[in-house]
């Protein structure tokens, strides 16, 4: 499956994309996962499986994306496994809702910074509507996941 070619990334944003895509966070696989699933896009050859532990307090202690594809899913998936550590499910939901409306309705740059942390960078995808689908996959995955751990538990 040929991949799309990468976006013209650079600046500031850019260059933080590009980090997470090189240096990926969090690709150990978590034995024992409370939270799991897999997602593909066959449109660029994007997957992504993301897997969280939980702890006593629902929290999640250990997280794990493992993605392939272009840059922006790559990126994507190790940015949301960061920020993901520590939080409950109810705000990783929460978090999800305002990512996906800063992505499809746009916040300034200053709404966007304090909470998403390293996630703000992907506003620059913005520009390539196509592509906002490659940022979203990981957080479909997450939505799929806490579906699922619902279902079971
Ligand atoms: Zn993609």
């Amino acid at each position: 499956m040929p991949n799309l070619p990468d976006l013209p990334l650079q600046g500031l944003y850019g260059d933080l994309i590009l980090d997470h895509y090189r240096s990926p966070r969090h690709r150990t696989p978590v034995s024992h996962a409370d939270v799991e699933a897999e997602e593909f896009n066959p449109f660029c050859g994007d997957r992504v499986m993301l897997q969280f532990r939980l702890d006593g307090q629902g929290r999640v202690v250990e997280a794990s994306a493992q993605s392939e594809g272009c840059s922006i899913i790559q990126a994507s998936a190790s940015m949301l496994a960061d920020i993901a550590l520590g939080m409950s499910l109810a705000e990783l939901e929460s978090l999800d809702e305002r990512f996906r409306a800063m992505m499809q309705n746009g916040l300034s740059a200053e709404e966007w910074n304090h909470e998403f942390g390293d996630l703000h960078s992907l506003q620059v995808v913005r520009q390539f509507p196509v592509r906002i689908k490659c940022a979203l996959l990981p957080w479909t995955a997450l939505a799929e996941g806490i579906k699922g751990f619902r279902s079971k538990s």
